[in-house]
């Protein structure tokens, strides 16, 4: 007897049943961004510091948003030498932009030393650059970053906050 189950023809039943399941599950999202030319809008709005302040106001910079993201690939390269300093470890650990390390670089100079522009960088990472050198946003819309923000951050209500804003 074979291990695979039987594929049989899907029927009338089995699509409404998926309809029924489809419709419950959209029923559960709670916000709908509005994505419509967002790259564009985000264009605009880059410049309007207050809206970024605000948007960023609570944020702990914790990086939990990063380390949840199903497309956040970031990572930083670590050396630990050992005493005897010819040997050593050179390790590949995860990393996130919403720590205020992360910009920072030899010499102590910080490309990100605030908040707002950090939030707004992984913005602009997922909803813009993909954007324009993929075709594609680099988000997937699971809503984990808004499950693990303590701030309760929501990159949803944030799209839309800045098609609010560019609209005004
Ligand atoms: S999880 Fe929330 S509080 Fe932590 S860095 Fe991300 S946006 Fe900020
Ligand atoms: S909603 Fe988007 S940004 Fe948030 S965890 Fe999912 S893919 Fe990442």
């Amino acid at each position: 007897m074979s291990k695979y189950a039987k594929v049989s023809e899907a029927l009338t039943a089995d699509f409404n049943a998926y309809d029924k399941f489809k419709e419950s599950y959209q029923s559960k999202f709670k916000v709908s961004p509005d994505v419509r030319n967002f790259h564009e809008d985000f264009e605009i709005s880059y410049g309007k510091n207050e809206l970024w302040d605000r948007l960023s106001k609570n944020c702990f910079s914790c990086g939990s948003c990063n380390l949840v993201c199903p497309t956040c690939f970031c990572f930083n390269v670590k050396d630990d030498m050992k005493i005897d300093l010819k040997t050593g470890i050179k390790s590949r650990e995860w990393d996130s932009c919403m720590i205020p390390d992360y910009g920072l670089v030899a010499g102590g100079h910080n490309f990100r030393p605030a908040k707002s522009n950090r939030l707004k960088q992984r913005y602009r990472c997922k909803l813009k650059t993909f954007v324009d050198k993929f075709g594609a946003y680099s988000c997937v819309g699971c809503g984990r970053c808004v499950e693990a923000c303590l701030a309760k951050i929501n990159i949803c209500e944030d799209i839309n906050a800045v098609k609010e804003e560019v609209s005004l």
